[in-house]
């Protein structure tokens, strides 16, 4: 009779959980600016959640030094305008000195939204979600130096986000491992 038990991780999270450990043992977590919302670098960034995307390898970003925004293509939505509007009102209330964040948007090249370009990919999608399909198609990153203009002039038109906090425009290349300035700061 064969005796079978299984002893895998009960979450794949387990397999990282030592690295965590590790992280506890040492005081990083205190070197950390406090609340409101005071990174370090004073950055405020919109990235794509592409596992090849991560700010915290392609930009060397450390803990306490970057707010990070992560969705579908590094989009600029109603609901990101509204998180960056909190963040700089947190500031604006309670510690108006600063300094204030920029909000840096990053679309990159090779990005998985836009195979919603492709259309029964993203029919097949808007009828899962129950949504329209242009709106969808909209979402697709094809340019990433023309999607991340549009998304940059969103956030400079956002009425409840101030003018203190200044934005700008990028794009990563996934195959040169470069990040390039597309929308220098401003407002
Ligand atoms: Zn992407």
């Amino acid at each position: 009779m064969s005796h079978h038990t299984v002893t895998g991780p009960a979450t794949n999270l387990d397999r990282v959980l030592d690295r965590n450990r590790a992280f506890a043992a040492t005081d990083a977590r205190t070197e950390v600016p406090a609340l409101p919302f005071l990174p370090r670098q004073e950055l405020y960034l919109i990235t794509c959640l592409d596992c090849r995307v991560d700010p915290a390898q392609v930009l060397g970003i450390g803990l306490g030094d970057a707010l990070v925004q992560r969705n579908i293509g590094g989009r600029v939505t109603p609901s990101v305008l509204g998180d960056i509007a909190y963040a700089a009102y947190l500031v604006g209330a309670k510690a108006p000195e600063g300094p204030w964040f920029e909000v840096a948007v990053i679309h990159h090249t090779d990005c998985g939204s836009g195979l919603l370009a492709d259309e029964p990919i993203r029919r097949g999608y808007a009828e899962l979600m129950g949504v329209d399909e242009r709106t969808l198609a909209d979402v697709a990153v094809l340019d990433p130096a023309k999607t991340v203009a549009a998304d940059v002039e969103r956030v400079r038109r956002a009425p409840h986000i101030p003018d203190r906090v200044q934005v700008s425009g990028h794009v990563y290349d996934v195959e040169t491992g470069l990040v390039t300035t597309v929308v220098p700061a401003g407002r």
